[in-house]
């Protein structure tokens, strides 16, 4: 086995993937002609040429288009589990699938069914890959305090599997404050707490998404290089980033993977994590995470397997699933180092 095949082969755990950022041209295709829905696309090229784009403003115009071809509840079965088979090629152990239900309450989908259509998708890809999923909720900044209460009140009705909720969207727009009821309301409930922040906004979002919704992990994160105190803030209180380098170059956040601030974060200390976010629009995958890092920020193989364990260590499961993954991730670890030439 060389080093690529070893990077490969390593135990993952996906903690920041958007369902439908992970959403196959293929599966595209099928759903808007068996929907026969108006669109602009003949071909799976068609579709994979509008998955490009060069910074977040356009990332957001293309996901939100993507948003308005789902009109059927039962579409979220097959979505869910082409993204696990796709996760578990990556040999990821453990994923936490973020769904936002407000992009598709909007076109008047159904909660409950959507949760459980993706619950289905779950179950089957857990009987034919051995993979565990939960789900996480994103709230959706953009979204009123009143919309945001009205998800919550669907989750209450039908939490199964659902472990946290997030916030999404367009950061430079919507600051976290205006959230934070809904947080503590969803601390009650028994959910934890997560923010994307310090993607497209600068530092303080991050100050503010801690101090006013009380998170226990950062999505992104890329900008508290900017503020020492905030590295020294999220080192101390072992405040998770879930850091996606890939995304984070394609939307403009980086300007080249060896600008990304992983590196000097693991090096400080900080409980880093490498997630692929929107792998089907990023053209990425956990693989690739891993790759790139390796090749471009000279992580070694046992500094990506600690990413790994990072994973394990801030996922929202108990202490005995996590025992259960530490154990087999330390096996397969060692298997690989074995077998490497
Ligand atoms: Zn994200």
């Amino acid at each position: 086995m060389n080093t690529l095949e070893a990077i490969k082969a390593l135990p993952k755990v996906e903690l920041h993937v958007h369902t439908l950022g992970s959403l196959q041209p293929s599966t595209l295709l099928s759903i808007i002609k068996e929907d026969g829905i108006n669109s602009p696309y003949r071909t799976i090229e068609d579709i994979i040429q509008r998955f490009q784009f060069t910074d977040f403003t356009q990332f957001i115009e293309v996901y939100a288009e993507i948003v308005g071809y789902i009109s059927d509840e039962k579409h979220f079965e097959p979505i869910i589990f082409d993204m696990l088979k796709k996760c578990s090629e990556c040999n990821t152990h453990y994923v936490e699938a973020s769904f936002s239900p407000r992009d598709h309450l909007q076109h008047n989908l159904e909660f409950s069914r959507m949760v459980d259509a993706i619950n289905k998708g779950i179950d089957r890809a857990r009987k034919t890959f051995g993979i565990e999923t939960n789900i996480r909720i994103d709230l959706v900044r953009n979204s009123t305090q009143d919309e945001a209460m009205e998800v919550l009140d669907y989750i209450a009705k039908n939490p199964h599997n659902i472990v946290s909720v997030d916030i999404g969207g367009n950061e430079g727009k919507f600051p976290p404050k205006p959230f934070a009821e809904v947080y503590e309301r969803a601390h009650k409930m028994g959910l934890h707490l997560v923010a994307h922040a310090g993607e497209a906004a600068g530092p303080q979002s991050i100050w503010d998404a801690i101090q006013f919704l009380k998170v226990e992990r950062i999505g992104h994160g890329v900008t508290a290089r900017n503020d020492p105190k905030l590295i020294e803030y999220l080192k101390e209180k072992q405040i998770c980033l879930e850091m996606s380098p890939i995304g984070n170059l394609r939307t403009g956040v980086v300007k080249s993977i060896q600008d990304h601030p992983i590196r000097e974060f693991y090096d400080k200390g900080l409980l880093v994590t490498v997630n692929s976010d929107d792998p089907s629009l990023f053209h990425t995958d956990l693989n690739n995470e891993y790759i790139q890092i390796h090749e471009h920020l000279g992580f070694s193989i046992l500094e990506l397997f600690q990413l790994s364990m990072n994973g394990i260590e801030t996922a929202f499961i108990d202490e005995v699933s996590k025992t259960e993954l530490r154990e087999s991730f330390s096996s397969e670890y060692r298997q690989i180092m074995d077998q490497l030439e």
